[in-house]
């Protein structure tokens, strides 16, 4: 858990982005600092309006670098229009998209959930968590000590619990949980298929379920199950989040990841064995203290070999009382060098992805508001798809549409109602 300072510029819309960034946050279990010189990270989400505020964004930009210890990550319209000034500048700090914010304060680590584990209806998307807590101990985490082994409700009471939130009208169900694929773990049996299928069977209604992350470990012992769970039912966006940290079996044993590489490559060929079309995101840690170039090189062919559509890179930061913490750390400059060259390449990776998109037809579900009138939808295998006009096409958060696939930015497609 990480304590984070957030300063947003700019307008309306762009404080919106902040509170999104600030809900994920708390959701994760990360905390506000009293400022940013009690932060673990400092966040600031800039506007490019004028070039007055340019200016403005470029001199708090140095200002935070320099008072805070914190990590920096800069976001909002002037990192994505102008990001390359920060660097010129000289600030060290995490360019990054709004939606990307959240994944890089986390650290590599799961989402925690530790306030009770009510479902919460927001907008269209209710977000179910079916349990509480890992099977793992990894050594970079400060997560598990908040939340210890996995505590899972029974199927029934999860499945109630999902019911509740469509019958309240959830469009979009998100299922949460530090590891969702070891739920029933405590129980002596895997069985988040058992709770999927379930889902899918027993509940009236139009809705979508996406499944959240799940370390490899415990994915690949039900990975048939799972992968034919997802082959049957429509109402799951055929996405995974399976985040595999490192592409060397090395750093993944000082990580004390209990997967291996190998593990995680045969979870992706089952999924591309049962579904055409489908989304793997995965996380992967630069930076780590024991990673050599070799190991880089390692994590950057596995990178390229399975080619996900979605990818988190965090740069490796020290959380205190985790045993990582204490070990000897690699530069900064090796770390920010590693990050920016897989950033790179996830650029490309998953850009052809979403090129790959254009020309197609596909059913969407229109989730939440996006700015300029436009809506943010999601696609069969929850791929963002941008609908501009919504207003003039008469379309609303939870409308089921169809559209055409008309172009693509790097980490979403645009799409036209047909
Ligand atoms: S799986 Fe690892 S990173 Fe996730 S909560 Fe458990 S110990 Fe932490």
């Amino acid at each position: 858990m990480a304590r984070y300072h957030i300063e947003t510029y700019g307008c309306t819309s762009n404080r919106g982005e902040s509170r999104r960034i600030e809900a994920a946050l708390r959701d994760g279990g990360h905390r506000p600092a009293d400022g940013p010189d009690e932060a673990d990270v400092a966040i600031l989400n800039t506007c490019t309006v004028v070039e007055k505020t340019e200016r403005n964004m470029l001199h708090r930009a140095e200002e935070l670098d320099e008072q805070t210890p914190a990590d920096l990550v800069i976001t909002g319209c002037m990192a994505l229009a102008q990001g390359e000034e920060f660097e010129q500048a000289g600030v060290d700090a995490e360019v990054l998209h709004w939606d990307e914010v959240p994944t890089y304060v986390r650290n590599g680590e799961c989402p925690t959930v530790t306030d009770g584990i009510e479902p919460v209806l927001d907008g269209v998307v209710g977000i179910l968590p079916i349990a509480r807590g890992c099977m793992s101990d990894c050594s970079y985490c400060i997560t598990k000590h908040a939340t210890g082994k996995i505590d899972s409700p029974s199927v029934e009471e999860n499945v109630e619990r999902a019911r509740a939130l469509v019958h309240a009208g959830a469009k979009e169900l998100r299922i949460t949980g530090q590891d969702t694929g070891v739920y029933g773990w405590d129980d002596g049996e895997r069985k988040l298929h058992v709770l999927l299928e379930r889902i899918c069977t027993g509940i009236e209604g139009d809705f979508q379920v996406r499944v959240g992350m799940a370390n490899p470990k415990g994915v690949h012992g039900i990975r048939e199950e799972l992968a034919e769970v997802f082959a049957e039912h429509d109402e799951l966006y055929d996405f995974i989040h399976a985040p595999v940290q490192s592409g060397s079996d090395d750093v993944l044993g000082d990580m004390r990841r209990q997967h291996q590489v190998e593990e995680f490559r045969e979870v992706v060929d089952t999924f591309d064995e049962y579904l055409d079309y489908w989304t793997l995101s995965t996380d992967f840690i630069v930076g780590f203290p024991t990673e050599t170039d070799e190991d880089f090189g390692a994590s950057m062919d596995l990178l390229r070999a399975v080619r996900p559509e979605k990818i988190n890179v965090t740069r490796f930061s020290k959380r205190p009382g985790t045993d990582a913490a204490d070990m000897k750390g690699l530069g900064g400059q090796v770390k920010k060098d590693r990050s920016k060259a897989m950033t790179d390449l996830k650029m490309d990776v998953v850009g052809d992805a979403y090129e790959a998109m254009v020309g197609d037809r596909r059913e969407v579900l229109a989730v939440q508001q996006g700015t300029g009138g436009s809506v943010k939808c999601r696609d069969s295998a929850y791929r963002q798809v941008i609908v501009q006009g919504a207003g003039e096409h008469g379309i609303e958060p939870g409308d089921f549409l169809d559209v055409e696939i008309t172009g693509h930015n790097t980490v979403y497609a645009f799409g036209e109602p047909v």
